[in-house]
């Protein structure tokens, strides 16, 4: 698995006001990092910058030890699969949409990409089935299936790099445990980035950042920074 690093990045959408203030973290290979912080600490734009959307100003990102200012956006997109918070489903069946992931995937295809994860156990939760309708928008289906749809529909490029954005966060909390439960499952054998704003989202990561205004204020396991406060 790839490791990820930010070294001394600065960044700012524009010239007079920097978001990113030399951001340095280590995503090392295998683990489970997440990025906490409140509304406007820069986490999303530390996603943007993942996939080259901007480039740093100053700083480097790596990826696997390569500096991402060398790889395009779609090989990127190859080796990064990303959970957004809230992700479109198209007006078809399950099935269509895990497969648009990849061209012609099947349900095996589903399970092969799950390996690791417990991958009969994750099939099993996917609602209703593959050849169940959708429904406009995804409105027949509840947020946590939505989510977990879009969890498959990434597993199916198998990308070695996940990277959650808010993946949790338009849930409910009871919802939000069993999807953590899911992703934790597909974590396994793959480098892992969290982003929330809520640190109940991320509490089992092995590695908690917390982003304030550009800049790490703290940086531990849970336990870590509970026991700090
Ligand atoms: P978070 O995801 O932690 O809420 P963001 O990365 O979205 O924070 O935003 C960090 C800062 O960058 C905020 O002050 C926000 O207003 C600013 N910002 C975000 N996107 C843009 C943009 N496209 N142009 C200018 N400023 C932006
Ligand atoms: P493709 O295999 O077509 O290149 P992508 O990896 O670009 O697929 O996109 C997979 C899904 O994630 C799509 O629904 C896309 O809209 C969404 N997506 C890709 N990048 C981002 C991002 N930075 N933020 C939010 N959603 C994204």
């Amino acid at each position: 698995q790839p490791s990820i690093v930010f070294d001394n990045v600065v960044f700012g959408y524009d010239p007079d006001r920097t978001i990113l203030h030399g951001l340095s973290f280590e995503v090392s290979a295998g683990s489970r990092v997440a990025i906490v912080g409140p509304s406007g600490a820069g986490k999303s734009t530390i996603a943007r910058l993942l996939f080259r959307f901007y480039d740093p100003l100053s700083g480097r990102i790596l990826i696997d030890g390569q500096d991402i200012a060398q790889v395009t956006q779609a090989s990127l997109r190859a080796v990064i699969g990303i959970v957004p918070q809230d992700s479109v489903l198209f007006n078809d069946t399950i099935g269509y949409n895990i497969a648009y992931g990849r061209e012609g995937a099947t349900a095996e295809d589903v399970a092969a990409a799950a390996k690791g994860a417990s991958i009969a156990d994750f099939i099993a939760r996917l609602p209703q089935g593959l050849d169940t309708e959708v429904g406009e928008r995804g409105l027949k289906l509840s947020g946590g299936e939505k989510q977990r749809v879009a969890i498959a529909r990434t597993l199916v490029k198998n990308p070695p790099i996940l990277l959650f954005d808010e993946a949790t966060s338009a849930l409910d909390t009871r919802t939000e445990q069993d999807i953590l439960g899911t992703m934790r499952a597909v974590a396994s054998h793959r480098t892992t980035l969290s982003i929330a704003h809520r640190l109940s989202t991320i509490a089992d990561s092995d590695t908690i950042l917390v982003l304030d205004q550009g800049r790490l204020a703290e940086q531990g396991s849970h336990a870590d920074l509970l026991r700090r406060d």
